[in-house]
């Protein structure tokens, strides 16, 4: 049966070359995400959790607009096949212009990836732009961010005006 599964996945992939649109990501990417990992609270459960980092050689959407990352689960069929339980793609792009903002995009893709009560992997919503804890450690960092960020700043001077 998982030698079925095998050649399904490698069919796929090479049928419509998938992986020339990625490259591994997992020598640049996981020693910052495992120092990440370690100063957060929320992202206890994921420590001894393998995760699999990818870059994204093209632009990513979602929903018609360009995202930087995406954080994704693995089935639970994929545990016959490799270690790992999500998977973080990051824009390489993005990765190489912005140093600074590396750690923020990583951040968040990393809070999207959650345990839940059983101990089974889950992918985490956020209802705003952004998660609280990443504007908290690194400030408005991306242009939904920075938007949001403005609104904050226009309710701060409309406040302003109105105090006395
Ligand atoms: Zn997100």
């Amino acid at each position: 049966m998982s030698d079925t599964v095998i050649n399904v996945t490698m069919d796929e992939l090479e049928g419509r070359n998938e992986t020339a649109k990625f490259r591994d990501g997992q020598r640049e990417i996981k020693p910052i995400a495992e120092r990440l990992i370690e100063g957060s609270e929320r992202l206890g459960g994921l420590e001894g959790l393998q995760i699999k980092y990818l870059f994204a050689k093209d632009e990513m959407k979602s929903k018609g607009k360009r995202v930087l990352g995406k954080a994704c689960k693995f089935p639970e069929r994929d545990r016959l096949l490799h270690p790992f339980r999500f998977c973080i793609i990051l824009d390489e792009r993005f990765w190489q212009d912005f140093p600074n903002k590396r750690e923020p995009l990583l951040l968040h893709e990393l809070l999207h990836c959650g345990v839940n009560d059983e101990g089974d992997p889950v992918l985490v919503p956020h209802d705003l732009e952004e998660f609280g804890e990443v504007v908290r450690r690194y400030g408005a960092w991306a242009n939904d961010v920075v938007l949001f960020d403005r609104q904050l700043e226009l309710f701060a001077s409309e406040q302003r005006k109105a105090a006395p």
